[in-house]
């Protein structure tokens, strides 16, 4: 919950008695955590901070399916309350765990209370607190300790799935139908856990959410455990006609050429078309197929101004021709997000989008994604 002062240290006998304890739960499954730590990578495709294990990932994958709370939020506030500390495998490099996540697996500051059921005891420790005029409180707090990693996180998941926070969070944002999330929801989601009283820093929800954006979290909330495993392109979606894993980039057009070999229009479109063509006024909105990155802003002579976006696991997307592009390189985008305006530029006989999917770096047929 509360971050824990890394500078401060417990000069009483209390200390004496933590670190006795920490001496022997380090001694007991140091042997373990070394194997369980040094053993794991994540999937191909994915992008996370060292010191998040696959075993955390699954549990956080449990309580989505458990209780519909978005992986993005988990991961954000693990790697906000206890990342880049200097416990554990590459904590000499500041890629480790902090001291109460890698002693006592207590991944999120979770204060101890009897409804614990996960909590094998307590250890006292000191904290800084907010206060609500924004000065800083040190006071001393027991914290729960955990099992497993996996513990803790499922503990999370039972403390947002009841009040104070469940009407705040899950209630409030989770889609009703399908359980899905937006950016936005999950982003909604992480303020409602702050609201209800989970952190006092005034900073909490934006360096959580920044966590969100820089790994591209938001990708998890939409997935499976089996999904994530496979790595690469995500299915329940991907690979599928019909699926809608890809939203229509320009609903208002018509399609004027699918994807595969053709005549070359007015002898000098392609022959072996890449893409599918959407037919529309010049002026008419593109929207982003899925969240992602824009990586490509620019324009060539052949492509007119055109864009391309990373959605993460070696699928990409492009958009051509383009009168006008309203979004930058490096800029995160979310799925049916206004990107760009239908034009004539490049080597086009009418205004039309040109919309190419890219999987690991082979243009192929966008219907299988629409
Ligand atoms: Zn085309």
């Amino acid at each position: 919950m509360k971050r824990l002062l890394k500078w401060l240290t417990i000069p009483t006998v209390l200390g004496v008695l933590i670190l006795f304890i920490t001496i022997t739960v380090l001694y007991e499954t140091l042997a373990s955590a070394m194997s369980v730590l040094g053993s794991q990578s994540q999937p191909a495709g994915y992008t996370l901070p060292p010191f998040v294990t696959t075993d955390m990932m699954q549990a956080f994958f449990k309580t989505q399916e458990t209780y519909g709370i978005p992986v993005s939020t988990g991961v954000a506030q693990l790697i906000a309350e206890s990342g880049f500390g200097s416990y554990g495998p590459g904590g000499e490099s500041g890629q480790g765990l902090s001291g109460l996540a890698y002693n006592y697996r207590n991944l999120f500051g979770i204060k101890y209370f009897s409804g614990d059921q996960y909590a094998t005891g307590s250890v006292d420790m000191i904290t800084g607190e907010e206060t609500p005029g924004g000065d800083l409180e040190v006071t001393t707090a027991a914290f729960s300790i955990y099992a497993t990693y996996g513990d803790c996180i499922r503990q999370r998941g039972r403390m947002l799935s009841l009040e104070p926070y469940y009407s705040r969070t899950i209630a409030r944002y989770k889609n009703p139908c399908d359980g899905s999330y937006t950016t936005a929801q999950a982003n909604g989601f992480m303020n409602g856990i702050k609201e209800a009283g989970w952190a006092t820093s005034s900073s909490y929800v934006t360096n959580c959410i920044n966590h969100m954006v820089t790994y591209n979290l938001y990708q998890f909330d939409n997935m499976t455990w089996e999904d994530y495993q496979a790595g690469q392109i995500p299915s329940g979606g991907g690979g599928t006609p019909g699926s809608g894993y890809l939203a229509n980039p320009c609903p208002a057009a018509s399609i004027s050429s699918e994807f595969g070999g053709r005549t070359s229009p007015g002898g000098i479109g392609s022959t072996n078309h890449k893409g599918r063509d959407y037919a529309a006024p010049a002026g008419t909105p593109i929207y982003a197929a899925a969240d992602g990155t824009v990586i490509q802003s620019t324009y060539n002579s052949v492509r007119g101004n055109y864009l391309q976006i990373d959605h993460g696991n070696g699928l990409k997307t492009l958009y051509q021709h383009c009168s006008r592009i309203i979004v930058q390189n490096g800029q995160h985008v979310n799925k049916g997000q206004v990107i760009a305006y239908v034009g004539n530029t490049g080597a086009s006989t009418g205004p039309h989008l040109h919309f190419e999917v890219w999987e690991n770096d082979t243009p192929v047929d966008p219907r299988n994604y629409l």
